[in-house]
């Protein structure tokens, strides 16, 4: 398996290739800001023709778009290889950042016309918020949609406020760019065929679920190997009827959408659709979880933060309340609850802990495992 470090070193390899090229423009540059996990990272990789495969799809079909990346470094990188890649050539592009999320944005939009959206699920949602001309809204014909496992809320969500806009999902990662074939008809949510430019694999297997693993050349003479993306996957066995053998579904990040803990997965979806069960007492959470040692045990505890409602904080015991409720209704099995592993003593009674705000983060982070 190759480090994060490695590949950064492999990737200022490709800068060699890069040198001797013609055209630079066959090549993108990623830089990364070095948050989950170590320094930033900067990286070249030398894009697919269109004969050579790939994902094509975010080009294709549209002329006015806007970008709604939190981050820096995937605004730069996908318009300029937007830039570069559109078949016509004279796309306009409007990038959208955190600073962006205003009531001026409604204006913004009125002014830019645009035809399609893309970037993040989660920071397209909020920006929605800010954007109340319906005509701008009926306007969009495509949602394209990256790094994120799309949840059923969002989707309906999406198909509500933009009625006529497709939506389009491609895989990839903020390293080392995109690794999925163009969107497959035939596929479900999150669900992808790997590019055919790249070997893709699904290593450290636990029930079927495992780790994405990637090998292709960056550039004509550097390979990288089995390098670890940080994403949760599974194979999907079933043929797809298009003819592509290799469908794998997305499942979320390692340790931030999906958290293993000996036979147990506390997972993003599962962990909102409860919470969603209760929304007139809860505005928001996050759940952070954590390994204890008790004694020569270590035993998992989930700690809850939670934002409540007014309705919520007119009870006697709010937080004996949720501890009950949550306990009896999230499940980290198949079929057993966090109350039943509590009961079994498998995991530590969950904590609760009110809160009136969350620090600001560029992706929507609602469970985190906390060293
Ligand atoms: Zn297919």
């Amino acid at each position: 398996m190759m480090t994060k470090k490695e590949l950064a070193k492999l990737g200022m390899d490709a800068l060699r290739d890069l040198q001797e090229e013609r055209f630079a423009k066959n090549y993108t540059i990623r830089v990364t800001s070095g948050t989950t996990g170590g320094s930033p990272l900067l990286l070249m990789r030398r894009r697919y023709t269109e004969t050579e495969g790939g994902a094509q799809f975010y080009y294709r079909g549209v002329e006015r778009s806007v970008f709604f990346f939190g981050a820096l470094s995937s605004r730069l990188s996908q318009s300029s290889t937007f830039l570069f890649r559109s078949p016509k050539g004279n796309h306009d592009i409007l990038t959208v950042d955190e600073s962006d999320l205003n009531p001026d944005l409604d204006i913004l939009m009125r002014d830019f016309k645009p035809d399609s959206f893309s970037g993040i699920a989660s920071f397209i949602a909020r920006a929605l918020a800010f954007i109340q001309d319906q005509k701008i809204l009926n306007g969009i014909r495509a949602l394209r949609l990256s790094a994120e496992a799309l949840t059923d809320a969002q989707e309906k969500f999406f198909k509500e406020k933009l009625p006529h806009a497709v939506i389009e999902m491609g895989f990839g990662s903020a390293e080392v760019g995109n690794i999925s074939a163009d969107p497959c008809e035939f596929l479900g949510k999150n669900q992808y065929h790997p590019d055919p430019n790249i070997k893709f694999e699904v290593v450290n297997q636990e029930d079927g679920i495992g780790e994405i693993a990637v090998s292709f050349y960056l550039s004509p003479s550097v390979y990288i190997e089995q390098y670890l993306t940080g994403d949760l996957c599974r194979f999907v066995h079933e043929p797809c009827p298009c003819g592509n053998s290799a469908t794998f579904e997305f499942l979320g990040r390692k340790d931030f959408d999906f958290i293993r803990f000996s036979g147990a997965t506390l997972q993003k979806n599962e962990a909102e659709r409860v919470m969603d069960e209760y929304s007139n007492y809860i505005d928001d959470f996050r759940i952070e979880v954590k390994e204890m040692r008790i004694d020569d045990r270590i035993l998992p505890e989930l700690n809850f933060q939670i934002i409540g409602t007014k309705k919520l904080f007119q009870m006697e015991r709010p937080d004996e309340f949720l501890r009950k409720e949550i306990s009896n209704n999230l499940f980290l099995t198949l079929k057993q609850t966090l109350g039943m592993l509590v009961e079994k003593g498998l995991f530590l009674p969950p904590k609760i802990e009110f809160v009136h705000s969350f620090p600001y983060s560029n992706k929507l982070v609602r469970i985190k495992k906390v060293q």
